[in-house]
Protein backbone atom coordinates (compact mmCIF):
# COMPACT_ATOMS: atom_id res chain seq x y z
CA UNK A 1 0.00 0.00 0.00
CA UNK A 2 1.13 3.52 -0.70
CA UNK A 3 2.32 5.04 2.23
CA UNK A 4 0.05 8.39 2.65
CA UNK A 5 -0.07 11.66 4.62
CA UNK A 6 -3.09 13.69 4.70
CA UNK A 7 -3.14 17.18 5.92
CA UNK A 8 -6.15 19.01 6.50
CA UNK A 9 -7.14 22.48 8.23
CA UNK A 10 -8.67 26.08 7.97
CA UNK A 11 -7.31 29.25 5.98
CA UNK A 12 -3.47 29.92 6.73
CA UNK A 13 -3.05 27.49 9.11
CA UNK A 14 0.31 26.53 6.92
CA UNK A 15 -0.73 23.81 5.78
CA UNK A 16 0.38 24.33 2.12
CA UNK A 17 3.92 25.31 3.42
CA UNK A 18 4.41 22.45 5.68
CA UNK A 19 3.25 19.58 3.18
CA UNK A 20 5.69 20.63 0.87
CA UNK A 21 7.96 20.60 3.24
CA UNK A 22 7.18 17.14 4.80
CA UNK A 23 7.16 16.01 1.01
CA UNK A 24 10.29 17.20 0.21
CA UNK A 25 11.86 16.03 3.33
CA UNK A 26 10.91 12.73 2.48
CA UNK A 27 10.77 12.35 -1.33
CA UNK A 28 7.24 11.77 -1.73
CA UNK A 29 5.06 13.63 -4.06
CA UNK A 30 2.52 16.58 -3.07
CA UNK A 31 -1.40 16.79 -3.43
CA UNK A 32 -2.24 20.67 -3.13
CA UNK A 33 -6.02 19.85 -3.76
CA UNK A 34 -7.09 23.53 -3.36
CA UNK A 35 -4.64 24.02 -6.26
CA UNK A 36 -7.47 22.10 -8.20
CA UNK A 37 -10.37 23.58 -7.44
CA UNK A 38 -8.68 26.54 -7.83
CA UNK A 39 -7.67 25.96 -11.34
CA UNK A 40 -11.52 24.60 -12.12
CA UNK A 41 -12.97 27.61 -10.50
CA UNK A 42 -10.59 29.85 -13.26
CA UNK A 43 -11.35 27.28 -15.84
CA UNK A 44 -15.06 27.86 -15.75
CA UNK A 45 -14.59 31.44 -15.95
CA UNK A 46 -12.48 31.35 -18.86
CA UNK A 47 -14.78 29.08 -20.58
CA UNK A 48 -17.86 31.14 -19.74
CA UNK A 49 -19.50 28.77 -17.73
CA UNK A 50 -21.66 29.76 -14.78
CA UNK A 51 -20.39 28.66 -11.18
CA UNK A 52 -23.89 27.34 -10.71
CA UNK A 53 -24.06 25.01 -13.72
CA UNK A 54 -23.21 21.57 -12.61
CA UNK A 55 -23.46 19.32 -15.03
CA UNK A 56 -21.23 21.60 -17.47
CA UNK A 57 -18.66 22.10 -14.56
CA UNK A 58 -18.77 18.50 -14.03
CA UNK A 59 -17.42 17.75 -17.60
CA UNK A 60 -15.03 20.83 -17.11
CA UNK A 61 -13.87 18.98 -13.66
CA UNK A 62 -13.56 15.88 -15.73
CA UNK A 63 -11.34 16.66 -18.14
CA UNK A 64 -9.49 19.22 -16.72
CA UNK A 65 -6.61 20.41 -18.72
CA UNK A 66 -4.11 20.53 -15.78
CA UNK A 67 -0.45 19.99 -15.02
CA UNK A 68 1.91 19.95 -12.52
CA UNK A 69 5.22 20.26 -13.45
CA UNK A 70 8.53 20.20 -11.44
CA UNK A 71 10.61 22.77 -12.01
CA UNK A 72 13.63 23.64 -9.67
CA UNK A 73 12.31 22.07 -6.98
CA UNK A 74 8.67 24.00 -7.57
CA UNK A 75 5.66 23.04 -8.54
CA UNK A 76 4.03 24.98 -11.15
CA UNK A 77 0.94 24.91 -12.00
CA UNK A 78 -0.13 24.50 -15.94
CA UNK A 79 -3.45 25.09 -17.44
CA UNK A 80 -3.87 24.19 -21.09
CA UNK A 81 -0.37 25.65 -22.35
CA UNK A 82 -0.32 28.75 -19.60
CA UNK A 83 1.31 28.43 -16.08
CA UNK A 84 -0.69 30.00 -13.82
CA UNK A 85 0.75 28.96 -11.13
CA UNK A 86 0.43 33.02 -9.60
CA UNK A 87 -2.75 33.90 -11.09
CA UNK A 88 -4.40 30.92 -8.83
CA UNK A 89 -3.12 32.27 -6.01
CA UNK A 90 -5.64 35.70 -6.06
CA UNK A 91 -8.01 36.30 -3.88
CA UNK A 92 -10.60 36.47 -6.50
CA UNK A 93 -9.52 33.11 -8.09
CA UNK A 94 -9.98 31.39 -4.04
CA UNK A 95 -13.77 32.76 -4.56
CA UNK A 96 -13.89 30.79 -7.64
CA UNK A 97 -12.85 28.06 -5.91
CA UNK A 98 -14.84 27.61 -2.63
CA UNK A 99 -17.87 28.31 -5.16
CA UNK A 100 -17.87 25.25 -7.46
CA UNK A 101 -16.53 23.06 -4.28
CA UNK A 102 -19.70 23.62 -2.67
CA UNK A 103 -21.61 21.56 -5.33
CA UNK A 104 -21.00 17.67 -4.45
CA UNK A 105 -20.89 16.62 -8.06
CA UNK A 106 -17.98 18.92 -8.65
CA UNK A 107 -16.31 17.17 -5.85
CA UNK A 108 -16.86 13.39 -7.04
CA UNK A 109 -16.10 14.44 -10.35
CA UNK A 110 -12.46 15.29 -9.16
CA UNK A 111 -12.40 12.19 -6.08
CA UNK A 112 -10.46 10.19 -8.80
CA UNK A 113 -8.47 12.46 -10.15
CA UNK A 114 -6.88 13.19 -6.74
CA UNK A 115 -6.61 9.21 -5.84
CA UNK A 116 -4.73 9.13 -8.79
CA UNK A 117 -1.87 11.15 -6.47
CA UNK A 118 -1.32 8.45 -4.34
CA UNK A 119 2.17 7.05 -6.26
CA UNK A 120 4.99 5.28 -5.19
CA UNK A 121 7.22 6.35 -2.54
CA UNK A 122 4.29 7.98 -1.03
CA UNK A 123 1.87 11.29 -1.39
CA UNK A 124 1.73 14.32 1.12
CA UNK A 125 -1.93 15.30 0.39
CA UNK A 126 -3.20 18.92 1.69
CA UNK A 127 -6.56 20.34 1.76
CA UNK A 128 -9.88 20.24 3.50
CA UNK A 129 -11.05 16.46 3.63
CA UNK A 130 -8.23 14.64 2.68
CA UNK A 131 -8.45 12.67 6.05
CA UNK A 132 -12.17 12.56 6.01
CA UNK A 133 -13.21 11.72 2.36
CA UNK A 134 -10.45 11.29 -0.51
CA UNK A 135 -8.00 9.64 1.52
CA UNK A 136 -9.92 8.32 4.58
CA UNK A 137 -7.44 5.40 4.74
CA UNK A 138 -4.18 7.10 5.12
CA UNK A 139 -2.11 5.72 7.93
CA UNK A 140 -1.60 9.31 9.19
CA UNK A 141 -3.71 12.01 9.67
CA UNK A 142 -3.09 15.75 10.77
CA UNK A 143 -5.25 18.40 11.38
CA UNK A 144 -3.13 21.50 11.13
CA UNK A 145 -4.67 24.72 13.52
CA UNK A 146 -3.73 28.08 14.78
CA UNK A 147 -5.81 30.63 16.25
CA UNK A 148 -7.20 33.36 14.14
CA UNK A 149 -5.16 36.22 15.67
CA UNK A 150 -2.11 34.20 15.05
CA UNK A 151 -3.49 33.32 11.32
CA UNK A 152 -3.81 35.99 10.52
CA UNK A 153 -0.29 37.83 11.79
CA UNK A 154 1.21 35.60 9.33
CA UNK A 155 -1.03 36.26 6.21
CA UNK A 156 -0.34 40.06 7.28
CA UNK A 157 3.11 39.20 6.90
CA UNK A 158 2.96 37.16 3.70
CA UNK A 159 1.01 39.90 2.57
CA UNK A 160 3.21 42.97 3.44
CA UNK A 161 5.87 40.91 1.49
CA UNK A 162 4.43 41.01 -1.40
CA UNK A 163 3.93 44.90 -0.88
CA UNK A 164 0.09 44.66 -0.59
CA UNK A 165 -1.72 46.66 1.81
CA UNK A 166 -4.15 45.05 4.32
CA UNK A 167 -4.75 46.02 8.01
CA UNK A 168 -4.70 43.24 10.72
CA UNK A 169 -8.27 43.71 12.29
CA UNK A 170 -9.80 42.83 8.94
CA UNK A 171 -7.43 39.64 8.72
CA UNK A 172 -9.10 38.44 11.39
CA UNK A 173 -12.32 38.88 10.54
CA UNK A 174 -12.09 37.50 7.35
CA UNK A 175 -10.63 34.56 8.63
CA UNK A 176 -13.35 34.50 11.33
CA UNK A 177 -15.70 34.42 8.46
CA UNK A 178 -14.03 32.18 6.38
CA UNK A 179 -13.66 29.39 9.14
CA UNK A 180 -17.65 29.85 9.89
CA UNK A 181 -18.33 29.57 6.25
CA UNK A 182 -15.71 26.07 5.83
CA UNK A 183 -17.12 24.38 8.63
CA UNK A 184 -21.01 25.12 8.20
CA UNK A 185 -21.19 24.27 4.86
CA UNK A 186 -23.23 21.30 4.15
CA UNK A 187 -21.30 19.86 1.25
CA UNK A 188 -17.94 18.82 2.62
CA UNK A 189 -17.66 21.27 5.60
CA UNK A 190 -14.10 21.19 7.33
CA UNK A 191 -13.48 19.19 10.44
CA UNK A 192 -11.04 16.57 11.88
CA UNK A 193 -11.08 12.88 10.97
CA UNK A 194 -11.74 11.10 13.98
CA UNK A 195 -8.23 9.43 13.54
CA UNK A 196 -6.28 12.78 13.08
CA UNK A 197 -3.53 14.03 15.11
CA UNK A 198 -4.36 17.88 15.67
CA UNK A 199 -1.41 19.63 15.99
CA UNK A 200 -2.12 23.57 17.43
CA UNK A 201 0.79 25.74 15.26
CA UNK A 202 -0.21 28.85 17.25
CA UNK A 203 3.25 28.82 19.43
CA UNK A 204 5.13 26.68 17.06
CA UNK A 205 7.49 27.12 13.97
CA UNK A 206 7.22 25.70 10.70
CA UNK A 207 10.38 23.92 11.47
CA UNK A 208 8.77 22.42 14.64
CA UNK A 209 5.65 21.64 13.07
CA UNK A 210 7.10 19.72 9.89
CA UNK A 211 9.40 17.61 12.44
CA UNK A 212 6.74 16.59 14.34
CA UNK A 213 5.18 15.42 11.51
CA UNK A 214 8.19 13.32 10.43
CA UNK A 215 8.53 11.94 13.63
CA UNK A 216 4.66 10.49 13.78
CA UNK A 217 5.23 9.29 10.04
CA UNK A 218 8.77 7.31 11.37
CA UNK A 219 6.83 5.96 14.65
O1 LIG B 1 -6.53 25.58 0.13
P1 LIG B 1 -6.96 26.65 -0.84
O2 LIG B 1 -7.16 28.00 -0.20
O3 LIG B 1 -6.09 26.73 -2.04
O4 LIG B 1 -8.39 26.18 -1.37
C1 LIG B 1 -9.22 27.04 -2.12
C2 LIG B 1 -10.67 26.70 -1.82
O5 LIG B 1 -10.98 25.40 -2.35
C3 LIG B 1 -11.00 26.61 -0.32
O6 LIG B 1 -11.46 27.83 0.19
C4 LIG B 1 -12.10 25.57 -0.27
O7 LIG B 1 -13.35 26.18 -0.44
C5 LIG B 1 -11.84 24.69 -1.47
N1 LIG B 1 -11.23 23.40 -1.15
C6 LIG B 1 -12.06 22.36 -0.79
N2 LIG B 1 -11.53 21.12 -0.57
C7 LIG B 1 -10.22 20.90 -0.67
C8 LIG B 1 -9.35 21.96 -1.00
C9 LIG B 1 -9.88 23.20 -1.23
O8 LIG B 1 -13.26 22.54 -0.68
N3 LIG B 1 -9.74 19.67 -0.45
Amino acid sequence: MIPIIAIDGPVSSGKGTVARRVASALGWHLLDSGALYRVLGLHAQHQGVALDNKLELVDLAESLPVRFVERGGDTRVVLEETDVSEEIRQESVGELASQVAVLQPVRDALFARQRAFAQAPGLVADGRDMGTVVFRDAPLKIYLTASAEERARRRYNQLKEKGFDATLSALVEDIRTRDERDMKRSVAPLKPAEDALELDSTDLTVDQVVARILDEAAA
